[in-house]
């Protein structure tokens, strides 16, 4: 297990990193009731990970309403995460035999990183990000979706400065200086049909035996994880013993930067 505190004085702190994936306009009363519910136990910072132009719907800016809100959620304490530009694979290379796995299996058709040519990846990462800084997001991470990131996105992520980004194993921090990469496998349900739901289920709880005796626990939430009462249950489970054992939240902005 990577140590990520290089002070000797300070005890090992555990932290709770929750993510909450996929914010864009049509999720926002999802998204908002996660924060609710997510403070009501004392998670009063989390990584809100937004998303431009989901599935091509048009650009976030034309939804003010959104706009405040994670305007406040940042205000808040919460961190915003730069998430894929479309989340979808419209203008993403062809399908091949060797990416078909990831494409239509593990993600309905959303791995828009998979396999971007470097320079459509730094249009669009630059597009983001330009985004955000005109509404005072202060965005320091990339997050991909589905974490399915293109061979030498972390070299351009690196490049263009941008702090962190995740994968659904690990932490990978990208500024000189800053701690190596953190190895945590990240709690994370799939909803999108009842024997993925029952498998992620089964899958979390083993999962979280693991990590509740290591100093960092990961708990990715998308929209829809609250509606089926298996995954809130869980969910509560989880939130409510990883308190008790002394785990405190933390956004992935700031555990790379400690
Ligand atoms: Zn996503």
């Amino acid at each position: 297990m990577d140590v990520m505190i290089s002070s000797v004085s300070a005890p090992p702190q555990k932290s709770l990193i929750v993510s909450l994936h996929d914010a864009h306009p049509g999720s926002h009363a999802q998204i908002a009731e996660q924060i609710d519910f997510l403070a009501k136990y004392g998670v009063t910072c989390s990584s809100i990970l937004v998303v431009p132009e989901f599935h091509h719907q048009g650009s976030l800016l034309q939804d003010k309403g959104f706009c405040d809100a994670v305007s406040g959620w940042q205000a808040q304490g919460h961190e915003i995460v730069l998430h894929g530009y479309f989340h979808d694979r419209q203008e993403s290379p062809p399908e091949k035999l060797s990416t078909v796995f990831w494409t239509r299996f593990y993600t309905n058709r959303e791995a828009e990183f998979l396999d971007l040519p470097r320079e459509t990846a730094r249009l669009r990462l630059e597009r983001g990000r330009t985004l955000f800084e005109s509404l005072g997001w202060r965005s320091r991470g990339f997050v991909a979706p589905a974490w399915l990131m293109a061979e030498g996105l972390t070299n351009l992520l690196a490049e263009m400065g941008f702090a962190y980004t995740t994968r659904v194993s690990e932490i990978i921090p990208l500024l000189p200086g800053l701690n190596r990469p953190k190895r945590s496998q990240s709690l994370c349900y799939s909803t999108r049909a009842g024997w993925r739901r029952f498998a992620s289920g089964v899958w979390n709880k083993h999962l979280y035996g693991y990590l509740r005796d290591t100093d960092l626990i990961r708990l990715s939430l998308h929209p829809r994880d609250l509606e089926f009462p298996l995954m809130r249950r869980q969910i509560d489970q989880i939130l409510r013993a990883s308190f008790k054992r002394g785990f405190q939240p933390s956004t992935y902005g700031d555990y790379v930067a400690r």
